[in-house]
């Protein structure tokens, strides 16, 4: 059997889609999650979109290595404008900034028709991602947080349905879920810990920074930085499983 190595951030991918689901994974690179997709996972059909012909070409490459090729289509163009309408099943969009991620389905709308799940991966902007999914009806039912080669990465899985419901919370507002991830909130991990104390850091740096200057203006942001900081500290005791306040 063909082997192909992918990345745990990949693989974890891969774990959230179902077999048997014709998949597309836009901005697909080298085309090796929908290499391992239809080598590994079963998957009855997959779509590798990409959009620049460098990556488009590898794709095109590595895909023709596969036996399971008739199985895999390669298109070049921009996010969803690959798909026919009703054809993805599940689409993967991984590697990106959430604000990209948001805008490929925004423009791509009327290819989701007959999408039973989203899995995707941004590398920033989360919580304008989550704000999306949450406007066009998409409900997160899962999210994952992983680290690997120094890097923490997030993945949402969104499906059809009531958008509202993992926004249930007596203490956070919909808008902080937003930010923090409302299943990551629940899972209290050492990596989600460690992603919100470089939060902090980099906060408490920017304000230290901010308090050498003498510039009026700048002295008026330290508010709401503080504002910030304290709101992360509550993050980060709300993720520690012992309870104890953040100092
Ligand atoms: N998805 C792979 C992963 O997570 O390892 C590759 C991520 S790579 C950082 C982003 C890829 O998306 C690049 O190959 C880039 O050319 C492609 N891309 C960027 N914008 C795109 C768009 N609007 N439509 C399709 N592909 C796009």
């Amino acid at each position: 059997m063909t082997q192909i190595q992918i990345s745990k951030r990949l693989q974890t991918i891969a774990s959230y889609c179902p077999q048997d689901a014709i998949i597309a994974d836009i901005g697909s690179d080298h085309a090796l999650l929908a290499s391992y997709l239809l080598v590994k996972h079963e998957a009855r059909f997959v779509i590798a979109g990409e959009l620049n012909e460098g990556p488009y070409q590898a794709a095109v490459r590595q895909i023709a290595s596969l036996t399971a090729k008739d199985h895999a289509s390669v298109r070049k163009g921009d996010g969803l404008a690959v798909l026919e309408p009703n054809e993805a099943e599940v689409i993967c969009i991984a590697g990106m900034g959430g604000q990209l991620i948001a805008s490929i389905l925004n423009n791509g709308i009327t290819k989701l028709g007959k999408v039973k799940r989203l899995i995707l991966q941004p590398n920033v902007g989360e919580d304008s991602l989550r704000r999306w999914l949450y406007d066009h009806g998409f409900q997160l039912v899962a999210e994952e947080i992983l680290e690997e080669d120094g890097i923490i990465y997030e993945i949402i899985v969104a499906e059809p349905g009531n958008p509202e419901s993992p926004y249930q919370s007596d203490r956070w507002s919909r808008d902080e879920l937003m930010q923090i991830g409302p299943f990551l909130l629940q899972k209290k991990s050492a990596i989600m810990q460690k992603k919100w104390i470089n939060e902090l850091d980099k906060w408490v740096k920017i304000k230290e920074r901010m308090q050498q200057s003498t510039r009026e203006e700048t002295r008026e942001k330290l508010s709401e930085i503080d504002g910030k900081i304290t709101w992360i500290k509550g993050v980060l005791t709300c993720l520690q499983t012992d309870k104890a306040s953040y100092k």
